[in-house]
């Protein structure tokens, strides 16, 4: 089975149209496919989930922060109409309003003007984030590309980047759970902890009510798949997979091209399937 359960709209910080991005989907043979936008369940509202060529769980992926790093919390089959989800993304997008401001004004202060208005630009309508004033920066010749924006100016550590706003990892697990949802903590090899930390992490998650992790993400190497699905099974949690796919030029995280879990692995879709 083709699963694909993380990837990314231009309602976010992708490239493509949810209805583009569906049809890809299906031109790949993708069996079920959850969109995972940054914060954001806006792309439901057009596509319709009743296709007979693939099938569509929904997804989000939240911002949080652990120990002051940016940590992502992905949410999958989660009922889009309860009350307190709905209430949570709303509460996200405010933050990523305010922290918008926020990056400006850091931008500001190495001589970078309208960055807010530069950024926005950028977005189509969807959520802003990182990803817009990176390439705000590479248009005013801040940096030669996104990469470059982000080491220099966006990246962990560096002045804009700004996560002190977003829900704490309690609440937007209770959101997922409390819609019915699965929360699975996104590509765990992305934070640059060490085995320890990432387990305190896992130990902490789990505590809260987590109960999933992406076993893989985008392209890994195998021996990478076999170590984080030690892991899954260390904290008995449900392996999730997705390509966190933003646009068809990261040949790196595409679509629908995501490799098979390890078969001692318990799916995710166990869940619903
Ligand atoms: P945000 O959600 O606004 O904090 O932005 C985070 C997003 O920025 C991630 O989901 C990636 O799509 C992108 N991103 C993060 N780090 C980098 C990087 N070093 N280079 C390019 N894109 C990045
Ligand atoms: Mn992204
Ligand atoms: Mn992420
Ligand atoms: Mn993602």
């Amino acid at each position: 089975m083709n699963v694909d359960l993380h990837c990314h709209t231009n309602l976010s910080d992708g490239a493509l149209d949810p209805r583009v991005l569906v049809d890809l989907a299906v031109q790949r043979r993708v069996d079920m496919l959850a969109i995972t936008d940054h914060d954001s369940i806006a792309c439901y509202q057009q596509i319709s989930r009743s296709t007979g060529d693939i099938q569509i769980i929904t997804g989000i992926e939240l911002s949080t922060t652990w120990r002051n790093r940016g940590i992502h919390i992905v949410g999958l089959n989660m009922d889009l109409e309860n009350t307190g989800l709905l209430q949570g993304v709303n509460r996200q997008s405010r933050a990523r309003a305010e922290r918008s401001q926020k990056i400006a004004e850091k931008l500001q202060s190495f001589g970078f003007e309208n960055c807010l208005a530069g950024a926005e630009k950028y977005t189509e309508g969807g959520q802003i984030g990182r990803p817009h004033f990176a390439r705000y920066l590479v248009e005013i010749g801040a940096a030669t590309n996104v990469q470059q924006a982000f080491k220099r100016y966006l990246g962990a550590g560096r002045a804009g980047d700004i996560k002190q706003q977003w829900a704490d990892l309690e609440q937007v697990i209770s959101w997922i759970r409390d819609a019915g949802g699965v929360a699975v903590l996104a590509h765990p090899t992305k934070y640059n902890m060490t085995r320890t930390k990432l387990s305190e992490l896992l130990a902490e998650f789990v505590a809260l009510g987590g109960e999933g992790m992406e076993v893989i993400s985008g392209s890994q190497t195998p021996s990478v798949t076999q170590s984080m699905a030690r892991l899954c099974q260390q904290f008995g949690l449900l392996a999730s997979c997705g390509s966190d796919f933003h646009s068809p030029q990261q040949p790196w995280a595409a679509l629908g091209k995501v490799p098979a879990l390890p078969s001692h692995c318990v799916p995710v879709w166990s869940r619903w399937a």
